[in-house]
């Protein structure tokens, strides 16, 4: 096994950086030219379709047939002049990656003569044989199969791949009784919600507005190993993370290797990463991280939510295939390495009106920060009622190892805004009721004037917060780097709109009765914000005096993900998201069950995975390391020298403690694992792997491991060692 190991090093000890050649030298001369975008389409289509086509992308309007057809006649028209041979439904199931089923664009007509052909109805809806994706008892309650409809607000694109080229058109995935049975179904309504609400609340203001669009800037973190040492772990190959291995000392000198600059094998495969995302219109900039070493991040410029998501879902496909050629390994995983920093996706979200104003853009005009003030409030007063769903929306296995470690953000759901703005929260809740006389200055009366303008680096960086106003944007940091944006942006949107609806209705009862616009809406905001200050946390995130204080407000600090998914089952969330016309009932339950068969599968694995390093590669080891021991103490004392036994002896017995351990774990947690396997019910299921396996075995585990590992010989351990992994050249 140890073979492996010094195999993958000498391996790694020859690589060079791969060549990259860009396509120009100027990005804008390819930047999109793998995708079917706006400019194509204007370019391709006559100006009555194009102009429907908008429509339904701006105002959510249905597609006729006509249109479909004429698009689908272009968009074949288009690919067949860039060499596409197949074409695929893009979706997103539920297991939380993408799937495809492609399909050659020729056919054969009744002569028996093959053409190339592309309908409206094949691209406005196709059928995947779906029966192996997840659906949570969806298709039993249900018909078994589902269909694949046309999402006409994210561009299609071509995807290159050794074996030619395919056009993917992305889509939701639904049951045929219209249960969504993805992730982008319910996104997709989220944001038509937010859109609504937020627009009704903006013509309070200005009748002008007729749309919002939800924003997202998505930060992606990731790791960065060598292939053949990643290959080497069987840990990192099943899990995606390292389930033993020793930490490096504090202060180690692999921080010297890592600030240095990016390592050139890196650079070339950032680079390469830019310019196929860039074809497919991806718009990232790249900038690599100083958090732990090996750990990189990209982040592109804000887009669309829906566009934004589906950018980062195949930005991480392109990330695995890119990494490949140039020898890596990528890790997506929250919590690859023990004792280093976790990897996460910060979601950058914003509220823009189709005048492109930012309504999270604080102001120096009176009138404009009553704006700003009014979204602001409402969303910390959404958060605040809905932090258990927030919670629930980025739990997972994986992130489990991160939330609440000690450099990540908590699991308890806070939310930092800085002293400024904190000050004026205060301001306005001690300003009491207020009234306005004619001709008096609304605005001063009110206390809105006085807001000072609000600098972008005025806001001080909280890392620790894990939903962070960052001057003129929300940073729902705690969100996994593995995960899929769509779930969290999700329930931020809806829970969004949900609040803005309920203050709009509040807002018009005081209208009708004679309140002064102005005056009104400052009425309202002020009661929400003794409940909104609840929520916000200033200090210092990893602190204990943390938990002790949100404890005090009755926050709740849900550790693990089968506990954070249990809000899934209250009343309150089911009637949220059936007046939102977000979810039903059954597709909430069929998401909370997916989830916890989730949760028990990756702890299963682990598990397993686990007890088969520590009995078939660890033990092994140890008694062979030892065995060696024995020789050299029994040789020593062959040829007289006894005395010099004693180092060796205490080798012996230290191997051996360990070792004894080792083994009775991991025969523990099998048992355990037997036993909880034949449950029934798949939340108490989860909570016993979570409980009863993951927290009762896995560090005590490890901690044995760990130390079997600072005491055998380096030449026969058999897993590439921390230092090896995180030392990238
Ligand atoms: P940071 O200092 O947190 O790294 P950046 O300014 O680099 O912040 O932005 C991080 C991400 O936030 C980028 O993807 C950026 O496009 C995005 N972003 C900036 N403004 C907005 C906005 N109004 N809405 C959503 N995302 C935004
Ligand atoms: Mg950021």
């Amino acid at each position: 096994m140890a073979r492996q190991r010094f195999d993958a090093l000498r391996l790694v000890e020859e690589r060079k950086p791969v060549k990259i050649t860009p396509p120009s030298s100027k990005v804008s001369d390819y930047y999109g030219e793998n995708t079917f975008g706006l400019a194509v389409m204007q370019e391709q289509l006559s100006s009555d379709i194009y102009e429907k086509l908008q429509n339904a992308i701006h105002r959510s309007e249905q597609i006729d047939q006509n249109v479909a057809d004429a698009v689908a006649t272009s968009l074949k028209a288009w690919a067949l002049s860039k060499g596409v041979t197949h074409y695929t439904h893009w979706f997103q199931p539920l297991t939380g990656s993408t799937a495809e089923k492609h399909d050659a664009f020729f056919e054969l007509n009744k002569d028996g003569q093959a053409i190339e052909r592309f309908k409206g109805s094949a691209l406005s809806r196709q059928e995947p044989d779906a029966s192996s994706f997840p659906s949570g008892g969806l298709r039993q309650t249900f018909e078994a199969r589902g269909y694949t409809a046309w999402d006409p607000t994210s561009p299609a694109f071509i995807i290159e791949s050794g074996d030619g080229k395919t056009l993917c058109i992305p889509t939701v995935f639904v049951s045929y009784t219209g249960e969504s049975l993805d992730n982008k179904a319910p996104l997709l309504k989220a944001l038509e919600r937010v859109d609504k609400a937020a627009t009704s609340v903006c013509q309070i203001f200005d009748r002008s507005i007729e749309k919002v669009q939800a924003s997202l800037g998505c930060e992606q973190e990731f790791f960065l190993i060598d292939r053949a040492l990643a290959d080497a772990r069987p840990d990192i190959l099943l899990t995606g993370r390292t389930l033993f291995g020793r930490t490096p000392p504090k202060g180690q000198q692999l921080d010297d290797h890592y600030f240095g600059s990016i390592p050139s094998r890196v650079t070339r495969f950032l680079q390469e990463l830019e310019i196929e995302a860039y074809k497919l219109g991806i718009p990232i900039k790249t900038r690599h991280n100083e958090v732990a070493p090996s750990q990189f991040e990209v982040a592109p410029i804000f887009e669309e939510v829906n566009v934004a998501n589906d950018h980062n879902v195949l930005l991480m496909d392109l990330m695995k295939k890119v990494s490949s050629r140039h020898n890596f390994r990528v890790l997506f995983h929250e919590k690859p390495f023990e004792g280093m920093n976790g990897s996460g996706k910060h979601n950058n979200w914003s509220l823009i009106t189709d005048k492109g104003k930012n309504l999270l853009q604080p102001s120096t005009k009176a009138k404009e920060n009553l704006i700003f003030i009014t979204f602001f409030i409402n969303i910390l007063k959404a958060v605040y009622d809905y932090s258990d769903l927030l919670r629930a929306s980025i739990a997972s296995a994986s992130n489990d190892f991160r939330l609440g470690a000690n450099e990540a953000p908590p699991a308890i759901i806070s939310a930092f805004i800085g002293t400024q703005l904190f000050d004026i929260l205060t301001e306005l809740e001690n300003n009491g009721d207020i009234k306005v006389k004619k001709g008096d200055n609304i605005y001063m009366k009110l206390g809105i004037s006085k807001i000072p303008p609000i600098l972008l680096d005025n806001t001080d960086r909280n890392r620790t917060s894990p939903f962070a106003f960052t001057g003129n944007k929300f940073e729902f940091r705690a969100v996994g780097s593995n995960a899929n944006n769509a779930r969290p942006m999700t329930v931020l949107n809806t829970v969004v709109a949900n609040q803005l609806d309920l203050f709009k209705k509040e807002v018009d009862k005081l209208i009708e009765q004679d309140e002064k616009k102005e005056v009104a809406i400052i009425d309202i905001l002020r009661s929400y914000i003794p409940s909104v200050k609840k929520v916000i946390f200033e200090g210092n995130g990893y602190g204990n005096e943390w938990v002790n204080e949100a404890k005090k407000r009755k926050l709740s600090n849900n550790k693990n993900t089968p506990r954070a998914l249990s809000v899934l089952k209250e009343s309150s969330t089911a009637r949220l998201f059936k007046r939102m016309k977000i979810m039903s009932q059954v597709e909430l339950d069929a998401r909370h069950e997916i989830r916890l068969s989730n949760y028990i599968m990756k702890m299963q694995i682990e598990s397993r995975v686990m007890a088969d390093l520590a009995l078939n590669h660890i033990a092994p080891t140890a008694i062979r390391y030892q065995n060696t021991l024995i020789e050299n103490v029994k040789g020593l004392k062959d040829i007289g020298l006894e005395d010099q036994t004693e180092e060796t002896m205490i080798t012996i017995k230290n191997v051996g403690k360990h070792l004894i351990q080792v083994k009775k774990l991991a025969h523990e947690m099998t048992q355990e694992r037997k036993r909880i396997n034949s449950m029934e019910n798949v939340e108490e299921k989860a909570i016993a792997y979570c409980d009863d396996v993951k927290e009762k075995y896995f560090e005590e585990l490890r901690w044995h491991v760990d130390k079997l590992e600072t005491l055998i010989d380096d030449e026969m351990w058999p897993l590439p060692k921390y230092r090896e992994l995180l030392f990238l050249r």
